[in-house]
């Protein structure tokens, strides 16, 4: 048995407005939850399905005692559909969007209920699924509300987009996160540096130092200033990192690109390895990041990389914009 899961403190504003929209009969049949990974869309996701399916719900919270709730938690709840990438794939199969189809078109177990569908991320759907999902989301079957999640909503097909209501989720303020975190991680550990290396994301911090992370991504640090050192070449450090998976390097990647962008344009703190970037002009470490974002969205299409050239030109495009094009490479 599961317990309920509960929205987090700083989803407070977005919880009140689907209270509001519920006490008021007008809860909509398509959500999109939009914001950055690693804040909690997907626990949220899971609390409203439960609020909206419990019998006796208290100011919109699920109860926990009734025989809604109760199946929630053994993990069977017949009306609720979650679907994410299965096992082993990044994406989520056309075949998953048609057995939802068949789902929806069903009545409700619980006579007069709904039928909910949590699908995570969204992003994770290519053109040809999300346009099977298209006809769920244009003719709903009876009382069938579906939720979106999405760290990128602006990836979406516009059509997809469109036809939900939309929630965004911001980061949260730094003193909810890190209090949160610090009752996760107990007051010895370093929830503060967690906090700031995962850019104020509380869950992505839980997870870094549930992974041990923080220390890998130093060691990435460290090994990326080896080669402006000149004490190892790019070529040496890509293949020194072939027992990486590619989306872990791009989670460090995207998240360090980010601290510089953040220190070219606003002045926040950098850590002490990337001071050697500062150098550089905002619009090229701009532009890396793109590159980098799009690769990320690549990936999450299933696309399948040969990790080794995804790492070197990932490498070589930042020294080049680091160094200045060279005619020959020297690093
Ligand atoms: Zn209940």
């Amino acid at each position: 048995m599961s317990s309920m899961p509960l929205s987090y403190p700083w989803q407070m504003p977005q919880w009140q407005q689907l209270a509001g929209l519920h006490e008021g009969q007008r809860f909509p049949h398509a959500l999109l939850l939009g914001g950055p990974s690693g804040i909690g869309k997907l626990q949220f996701g899971r609390a409203l399905l439960c609020s909206l399916l419990c019998e006796h719900p208290k100011n919109f919270l699920a109860c926990g005692e009734c025989h809604s709730c109760q199946l929630y938690q053994s993990g069977s709840h017949p009306d609720i559909r979650e679907l994410c990438p299965e096992e082993g794939k990044r994406q989520i199969g056309v075949d998953q969007v048609r057995a939802l189809q068949q789902f929806t078109s069903q009545s409700a177990y619980r006579e007069g209920g709904r039928k909910l569908v949590l699908i995570h991320p969204a992003e994770a759907m290519n053109p040809y699924t999300a346009n099977a999902l298209l006809k769920t989301l244009e003719e709903p079957a009876g009382d069938t509300v579906l939720v979106l999640l999405s760290h990128s909503p602006s990836q979406l097909l516009a059509t997809i987009r469109s036809r939900c209501v939309q929630l965004t989720f911001p980061l949260p303020e730094h003193n909810s996160a890190l209090k949160w975190l610090q009752n996760q991680l107990g007051q010895t550990e370093d929830a503060e540096a967690l906090l700031r290396e995962s850019g104020g994301r509380p869950l992505a911090a839980q997870q870094l130092y549930e992974s041990d992370g923080l220390s890998q991504w130093r060691a990435q640090d460290a090994a990326l200033a080896e080669v402006v050192e000149g004490k190892k070449t790019v070529l040496q450090l890509a293949d020194s990192w072939q027992d990486r998976e590619v989306p872990d390097v791009l989670e460090w990647w995207l998240n360090r690109l980010a601290a510089l962008i953040k220190h070219l344009s606003a002045g926040q703190p950098l850590n002490a390895r990337w001071q050697a970037y500062t150098s550089m002009a905002l619009p090229a470490v701009y532009l890396q990041y793109e590159q980098a974002l799009g690769l990320r969205a690549t990936l999450l299409r299933g696309a399948a990389l040969n990790k080794r050239l995804v790492l070197e030109k990932l490498l070589l495009d930042w020294f080049d914009a680091f160094y200045g094009r060279a005619p020959s490479r020297a690093y």
